[in-house]
């Protein structure tokens, strides 16, 4: 059994957590020490508080369900350590390019995905930004469908203009998801075809164009606990903070360069989910990649440190999720209720 990767957050060196900060305030002067102390404070404590918390900002026991759909995967220029999409390591992981899928196909998938519970429909193409013309064009139609159905749209394509992002609010996009994966400082070791304050620039442009944004970051990846601390920090300091902010761990792929990472501990996942429920306690915390890696109690655990959704459907871009109805299921024994419609299950028809 392989063992797990696990960071050491030992109990803040004062022994108390009351010098740790509270939270539950909107604040976007965060030190990277405070989110740092708030992750060392014993699990119990901190998954109190960050629920506290929670409960000032949000219905309890509730999740949303997103779902996700790779639009075009595969053949990407960017350089991502963690992503079997980067043309730099295609020969080894084996992924194929497939091109821009068909509005139509994506209209079906995003039906389904209603069909089955989801409030919120997000599109990713592995593009290192946005390219005017046809495929844009077909984007823009995919985001007015999808709307149309009564969904939240959400799309992930890589580096926007002013201009590009003014057109998707046009169409009504509701987020737009641009992660910042991990700290400034540790960022250069896992992507060398742009850098942080690309990132940055992309979410200042989305957010003036009066979309809402969907930031988050992945652990897993060799970063130290203080990474972690740093990039809640950036996330946290931006104002607004970013509407929804993703969690994941890394899901090691054959054939990328973080093939052979350990798995990432439950527990570091806990945390990271609390503190951003602390740092962040209006936004939305999403589980997102890695999901399936973790134990339904694991998974509970996160949703009480403040997650309140969950990726869904079978693929996540082009890595397994959880099950659906194993999904279902764990939502159901935990008592929790999904925001918006009923999903139909199997059983139901
Ligand atoms: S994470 Fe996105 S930008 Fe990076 S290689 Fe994968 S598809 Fe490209």
């Amino acid at each position: 059994m392989s063992q797990s990767q696990s960071t050491t957050y030992p109990t803040a060196p004062n022994g108390a957590p009351d010098a740790v900060p509270e939270g539950g305030e909107l604040r976007h002067d965060w030190e990277a020490e405070e989110i740092l102390a708030l992750m060392r404070l014993p699990l119990t404590e901190l998954v109190h508080r960050a629920q506290s918390v929670h409960r000032r900002h949000h219905p309890e026991n509730t999740v949303q369900l997103a779902s996700l759909l790779s639009i075009k995967t595969g053949a990407c220029p960017e350089d991502c350590k963690y992503c079997p999409q980067s043309a730099h390591y295609a020969k080894e992981t084996g992924v194929a390019r497939a091109p821009l899928m068909r509005v139509a196909d994506v209209l079906e998938a995003a039906r389904l995905a209603e069909g089955a519970g989801a409030t919120r429909f997000c599109m990713g193409a592995a593009w290192r930004e946005v390219r005017d013309g046809p495929d844009f064009e077909a984007v823009l139609e995919m985001v007015r469908g999808v709307k149309a159905l009564g969904l939240e749209a959400c799309v992930t394509l890589g580096m926007v203009n002013e201009e590009q992002a003014r057109r998707l609010a046009e169409a009504g996009l509701t987020a737009y998801n641009h992660n910042l994966d991990t700290s400034p400082e540790f960022y250069g070791e896992i992507i060398s075809t742009r850098c942080y304050q690309d990132r940055l620039d992309t979410l200042a442009r989305v957010r003036e164009a009066g979309i809402t944004l969907c930031s988050g970051g992945i652990i897993g990846m060799g970063e130290s606990e203080l990474d972690r601390a740093r990039m809640l920090q950036v996330l946290a300091n931006l104002d607004p903070h970013p509407e929804s902010v993703p969690i994941n761990a890394l899901v090691p792929v054959a054939g990328t360069p973080l093939a052979g990472r350990e798995p990432v501990d439950p527990i570091d996942m806990v945390r990271m989910v609390a503190a951003a429920r602390i740092a962040m306690p209006a936004s939305r915390v999403r589980l997102s990649a890695g999901r399936r890696n973790l134990s339904r109690e694991a998974q509970i655990l996160c949703l009480m440190a403040g997650a309140n959704s969950i990726f869904y459907g079978e693929k996540l871009l082009t890595t397994a999720n959880a099950d659906t109805e194993e999904d279902l299921a764990m939502i159901r024994e935990a008592g929790l209720e999904v925001e918006g419609a009923a999903p139909r299950t199997a059983e139901a028809g």
